[in-house]
């Protein structure tokens, strides 16, 4: 007999499971025995078993699944084999020395649902220190397991918790931040990515300090080493984008968040971008954005990388509008020739639809554009391909052609 808790589904919503998607909805359990944040069998109508995972009544997704064949046995060393698959996962992806900070868990993407495991690497010192986000009930009960097998298989200097997303509240669970074991990071690190440099904050900072996820748009961007152009990078939050624009005549960072562009400001200093002019505005792009088409500004590149404008898909139609309102505005500021970077992190915003929007609002600015790029997540935020909703973040680099 089975020590762990069964949940029996109703007949016929075996297929998503089967198909090895990691997620069971409430709606989907005919009958449910198990302690909350413990592990349960899910099994069909008959019995038969057809995954383990961890269980939250609370929760509209009741059960996330970790394994599929039932001689698995969860325990410690489970736990320690799948986190250190992960971390080999990124050794063998990423680029060499010019990568060292990065994404070592990205969730249900490395089999391990509801848990964050970020990278940091002061580049002053070598130190290396961790930030963890546990995002479920499951994770919250084996938080100090994983964290004590993290100390084991990568003697970090210390690890923090950055447990303050929305979506704990779904889980019934409080935020949680602050020091999980060693020393506290320096605020800010300055982390090294491809030759720039970055200040990152991570106990502050949006996600876990930095946007690791815009990593090969960075690198992309400044691949193009693109010289003497004014360049107007919205939604900046650091600035990092700028840093990856040492050439360019002018960069204006617009924000609303003050503390981000005192950072930015750090981004800028770090990078030795004097001879760049550099403005910092803060302000709502959407209003900013308006400002500079009535006073007939211009500009040779416009990256736009808003938050998140869709959580659920009731939102999406107001997102699409948001989208196609900066867009538009975009491509009426940007001058012949010009460059839009621009994306969505909203996983309910498929890219196929980004990118219809995108169309109308060029079509709207009587603008003709081509794309030259699709952008997206690097190799260390992976997306299973039986769980696509990993895939939120998607780009597209336009050149203004006007033929
Ligand atoms: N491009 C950044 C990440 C952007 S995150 C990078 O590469 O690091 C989104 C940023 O938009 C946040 O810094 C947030 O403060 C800012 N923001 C959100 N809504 C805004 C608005 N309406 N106007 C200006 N900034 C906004």
């Amino acid at each position: 007999m089975s020590p762990l808790g069964i949940v029996t589904l109703k007949h016929g919503r075996e297929k998503s499971l089967l198909q090895r998607h990691p997620w069971v909805f409430s709606g989907a359990v005919a009958h449910a025995d198990g302690n909350p944040g413990g592990l349960v069998d899910v099994r069909d109508q008959r019995g038969q078993f057809l995954a383990r995972g961890y269980y939250n009544p609370r929760s509209q997704i009741v059960v996330r699944a970790l394994c599929w064949d039932e001689g698995e046995i969860i325990d410690s060393e489970w736990w320690y084999n799948r986190l250190a698959e992960a971390v080999r996962a990124r050794g063998a992806l990423l680029a060499g020395p010019h990568v060292v900070s990065c994404r070592l868990v990205h969730a249900e993407s490395d089999g391990l649902p509801g848990l964050i495991v970020d990278r940091y690497v002061d580049d002053r010192d070598g130190s290396v220190y961790l930030v963890l986000q546990a995002l479920t009930l499951g994770i919250e009960t084996v938080k100090q397991q994983i964290v004590d097998l993290l100390v084991d298989l990568l003697r970090p200097r210390g690890i923090v918790e950055r447990s303050d997303v929305d979506v704990r509240q779904k889980e019934g669970l409080p935020d949680s931040v602050g020091m999980l074991w060693g020393d506290p990071p320096p605020t800010p690190l300055v982390i090294s990515e491809y030759e720039r440099l970055y200040p990152v904050d991570v106990f502050t900072g949006h996600k876990t300090g930095f946007y690791l996820d815009q990593r090969d748009s960075r690198s992309w961007l400044q691949s193009l080493q693109l010289r003497d152009c004014e360049v107007l990078n919205a939604f900046s939050y650091t600035g990092a984008f700028g840093a990856c624009l040492p050439y360019a005549s002018r960069i204006v960072h617009i924000d609303s968040s003050h503390s981000a562009l005192e950072l930015a400001r750090q981004t800028m200093a770090l990078n030795s971008l004097q001879s760049v002019e550099v403005e910092y505005v803060c302000a709502d792009v959407f209003q900013q954005l308006r400002a500079y088409r009535q006073a007939g500004r211009t500009f040779d590149v416009i990256i736009l990388d808003p938050p998140k404008f869709a959580s659920h898909a009731a939102q999406i139609e107001r997102a699409a509008r948001g989208y196609k309102d900066i867009n538009l505005l975009a491509f009426q500021l940007l001058r012949p020739g010009g460059l839009l970077v621009t994306f969505s992190c909203s996983g309910r915003i498929e890219p196929d639809l980004f990118q219809k929007i995108v169309f109308g609002a060029s079509l709207d600015a009587g603008r003709q554009a081509q794309i030259v790029a699709w952008l997206g997540q690097p190799a260390d935020h992976p997306v299973l391909l039986s769980f696509p909703e990993g895939r939120y973040l998607k780009g597209l680099a336009c050149r203004v052609c006007d033929f």
